[in-house]
């Protein structure tokens, strides 16, 4: 079986980062992903508050952080854990392709984008569903779009479809939004117009998406508009539930508890990133898989 000193899980902006400090300690270390690198900031079509950058598509700035990243750790792409052990000294994964033993984790596994839960739903994702506008939005540009939600990602993506031409509105299901002050007042700027107090009760269509039932929850009343197409952005759910089978404690919401070294309720488990809560922000996400890394790296040094 593969050994390693530090085993990092997740390839996203902590997972990368602490990447970066576990690799130039030396430490024989490398990083798994389900998927690829980069994570769900790949899809923010526009981030402008990541230090050091005016304004940078997330696709971009994690492709310059994955980069980084490859000059001092193995990234395994495509490979999904299936489960952890904590033995006395060591703790064992086991992932669709392989066993790999190591003496230290991090946990950097983030979140998935949360659904509505609403007849047509699942049979419109990928035909006029997405949850990226900048992977998908240029196949609207001119058409009709609805967005789904009232925070910083709704509102990121609606400016970002708003700037390529498409015809976009907001449907939120409170009268105010919960995104920060500087994206609400870009949104009244360029005029995007807010369908407020509305939630999506059903999404119809042909192959494609054709039509949306939306239902104001003060009125009671329900509209059919005619879109082609519904970007969500109706929050996030923890993926921690390979960490809690191997009994790292989370909190009510499914979030990794750490303390401020990011040390989980486990030797030698550490967290960092969006899957710990908390501020969810790029630059949080780096800072986290920073000391996560240090503290593992410093931990590891003590018991030699
Ligand atoms: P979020 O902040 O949790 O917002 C989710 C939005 O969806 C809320 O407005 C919520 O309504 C609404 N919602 C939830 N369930 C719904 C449902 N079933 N039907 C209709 N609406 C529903 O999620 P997010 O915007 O994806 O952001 C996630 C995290 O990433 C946040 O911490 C955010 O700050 C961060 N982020 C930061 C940036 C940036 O800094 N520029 C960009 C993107 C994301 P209520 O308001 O009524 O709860």
């Amino acid at each position: 079986m593969e050994e390693h000193d530090i085993i990092i899980v997740g390839a996203g902006p902590a997972g990368l980062t602490a990447g970066i400090y576990a690799g130039r300690e030396g430490l024989k270390a490398m990083i798994i992903d389900k998927g690829v690198k980069g994570g769900n900031a790949n899809m923010a079509p526009v981030i402008a508050n990541f230090p050091g950058y005016k304004s940078i598509p997330g696709l971009e700035l994690l492709k310059n952080i994955g980069n980084q990243a490859e000059k001092y750790i193995y990234i395994r792409e495509y490979e999904e854990i299936v489960e952890i052990q904590k033995k006395t000294d060591t703790i064992t994964l086991k992932t669709d392709k392989d066993n790999y033993r190591t003496k230290s984790l991090i946990i950097c596994s983030g979140t998935t984008y949360r659904k509505l839960g609403v007849p047509g739903e699942d049979k419109y994702i990928g035909k006029g569903i997405s949850y990226c506008s900048i992977c998908d939005g240029m196949l609207f540009k001119g058409r009709d779009v609805l967005v789904i939600g009232g925070g910083n990602s709704a509102v990121t993506h609606a400016l970002h479809l708003k700037d390529i031409g498409v015809n976009v509105k907001i449907v939120h299901r409170r009268d105010e939004l919960r995104a920060q002050k500087y994206l609400q007042d870009k949104l009244h700027e360029v005029g995007i117009p807010i369908i407020w107090n509305s939630v999506v009760k059903e999404i119809k269509g042909d192959i494609f998406l054709k039509s949306v039932i939306v239902h104001n929850r003060e009125t009671d009343v329900d509209e059919e508009l005619e879109v082609s197409g519904l970007f969500l952005a109706v929050g996030e759910k923890p993926n921690s539930d390979i960490a809690s089978n191997m009994g790292v404690n989370v909190d009510e919401m499914g979030y990794i508890i750490t303390d401020k070294n990011q040390k989980t309720n486990i030797t030698n488990v550490y967290a960092a990133g969006d899957i710990t809560g908390g501020v969810k922000q790029l630059v949080v996400a780096c800072g986290e898989g920073a000391v996560a890394a240090v503290n593992a790296y410093e931990e590891l040094k003590i018991v030699e």
